[in-house]
């Protein structure tokens, strides 16, 4: 829908590029994933404005500019296997399968799960696979991964999503107090792992062994 298409437009312009975002691959997939079709029909009015949107289950879509951050973060190239953790709306897990060559998301709640496959069975990606489980222990069935992105908050960087980091993977989240963190960066060097830390953010906590216990 045209209406739908100049708010992204809008979106990608004022929110993300002039906040710093360069990376053209990361933009264009900001401008062609339909946002508002993630988000429950009674809030899609808010759909492209500049903050988080609740999606049910007490959870949240997160603002379009951290999304766009974190994707730029995690430098996805055509070719890599990338584990989303907290799929949420499926929205990320979309923008993932934008830029890599496969995408595993990993969510908690079966409802959430479930709606978002449907959103993305509707939008014709066919390289995105849904799981319903607990992601701070990562996905080992599929492991190892070249990417890994946390929608969701931990207490500490999680041990298994470093281990199932694949030789020269990259790993972005937020770890941090409940409710204030800050986004780390990982990279994993043969079994070297180098860290830095970028913004402030907060996020909902994540939930797990190796999470929050709820
Ligand atoms: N990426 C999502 C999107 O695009 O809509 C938004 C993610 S939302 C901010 C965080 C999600 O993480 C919630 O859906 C929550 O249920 C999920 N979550 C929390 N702990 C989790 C865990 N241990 N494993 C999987 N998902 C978890």
């Amino acid at each position: 829908m045209k209406r739908y298409q100049d708010e992204r437009e809008r979106m990608v312009t004022h929110q993300i590029a002039r906040r710093g975002i360069k990376d053209e691959r990361v933009l264009e997939a900001m401008r062609t994933v339909p946002r508002h079709l993630f988000i429950p029909e009674d809030a899609r009015t808010v759909a492209y404005a500049d903050s988080p949107v609740q999606i049910g289950s007490g959870q949240t879509i997160s603002q379009p500019f951290i999304v766009a951050l974190m994707t730029e973060l995690l430098e996805v190239r055509a070719e890599h296997r990338v584990l989303d953790v907290g799929t949420g709306s499926g929205y990320q897990a979309a923008i993932l399968a934008e830029l890599a060559a496969e995408v595993i998301s990993i969510e908690r709640h079966p409802e959430l799960a479930q709606r978002a496959r449907k959103t993305l069975k509707s939008l014709g990606y066919q390289h995105i696979k849904v799981v319903v489980g607990d992601g701070s222990l990562g996905y080992q069935p599929a492991a190892p991964y070249d990417r890994i992105l946390v929608a969701a908050a931990a207490p500490a960087t999680p041990q298994a999503l470093l281990d199932q980091l694949a030789p020269d993977g990259r790993l972005v989240l937020p770890v941090g107090a409940r409710f204030s963190q800050h986004l780390e960066v990982w990279t994993r060097k043969d079994d070297q792992f180098i860290h830095s830390v970028d913004i402030p953010v907060i996020f909902v906590p994540l939930i797990g062994e190796e999470g929050w216990s709820g």
